[in-house]
């Protein structure tokens, strides 16, 4: 297996660039999938309270074989349970579905700014960080004006936000935000959810590279200093997206990948107007 590139966290912690995504992943399927996954060579899983299946990611981990030490695994706190003792309340019930006495990432999974309670659970992971049960800590759909508003009160940036991104949403004025801040840049849905498959440029930087359509744009993440998390339960796939580690795409493709960004290219909902 190619060497797994990692990138070295503001908290000097390090991550691992490419990860499996969890997230529809049926619970029953979960202890496999990431047992594949591991075999396969990943050594990073991201799940969520929300996607009812950490406890399958803790049993996969388990079944690997491999040292806890070895593998990389996030968990998000869900919008119901924000707020500062909810947070340490939900954090204790991932651990026990995990199996885990820490995390190597806990993330807020979205501002839902309307609760009015998201610097109160950023404070907890704050706690949680210190207490060493999270070793990293960050944020997932934030915005500008919810990363100052957190690093203003406690004075602690997330290590990185992971936000929906993919060659047709590039983000990139969170991006140049989050490089202002220090903050890693984390791609959630980076295939768009499939639908790069039949695009034009995808496919013919494919047909040159001998790759497929989803290697492409996984490898356009990993040389755009990204870190992804692309979601899979067919092994042959899981194989084929972590194979992306083993090819680069030159500064003429990733020019033309750069030209597939367009304004209202989201697959997910907008933070902003998200009302969960
Ligand atoms: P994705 O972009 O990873 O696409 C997944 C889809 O592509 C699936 O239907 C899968 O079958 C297909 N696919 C994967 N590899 C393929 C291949 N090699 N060939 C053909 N098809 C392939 O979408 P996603 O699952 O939405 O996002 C990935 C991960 O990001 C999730 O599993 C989750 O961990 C995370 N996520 C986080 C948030 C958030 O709010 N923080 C939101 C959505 C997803």
């Amino acid at each position: 297996m190619t060497a797994q590139p990692r990138i070295i966290l503001n908290d000097q912690n390090a991550i691992p660039q490419i990860g499996l995504g969890v997230w529809q992943t049926p619970s029953e399927d979960t202890a496999d999938v990431v047992a594949t996954a591991l075999e396969a060579g990943y050594r990073h899983v991201d799940t969520a309270a929300v996607y009812r299946n950490e406890k399958g990611v803790g049993e996969g981990v388990r079944r690997s074989g491999l040292p806890r030490d070895e593998v990389y695994v996030t968990t998000k706190i869900w919008n119901d349970n924000q707020g500062y003792d909810a947070t340490m309340v939900a954090f204790e019930k991932c651990l026990g579905r995990l199996q885990f006495d820490y995390v190597d990432l806990l993330l807020i999974h979205w501002p839902s700014a309307y609760r009015g309670l998201y610097v109160d659970t950023w404070k907890a992971l704050v706690k949680l960080k210190e207490e060493g049960r999270a070793r990293s800590i960050g944020v997932s759909n934030f915005d500008v004006e919810h990363l100052e508003r957190i690093t203003g009160e406690t004075g602690v940036v997330p290590v990185l936000n992971q936000i929906e991104l993919h060659p047709t949403f590039q983000q990139r004025r969170l991006r140049e935000a989050h490089a202002k801040l220090g903050i890693a840049t984390e791609s959630w849905s980076p295939l768009g959810r499939g639908k790069l498959f039949e695009d034009p440029t995808v496919l013919r930087i494919a047909a040159k590279y001998g790759r497929t359509t989803a290697q492409v744009v996984i490898r356009w993440h990993l040389d755009s200093g990204l870190i992804v998390i692309p979601k899979s339960v067919t092994p042959s796939r899981i194989v084929e997206n972590l194979d992306s580690l083993s090819f680069r795409l030159d500064a003429d493709d990733m020019a033309a990948m750069a030209a597939l960004d367009t304004v209202d290219g989201r697959c997910g909902p907008d933070p902003n107007t998200a009302d969960f």
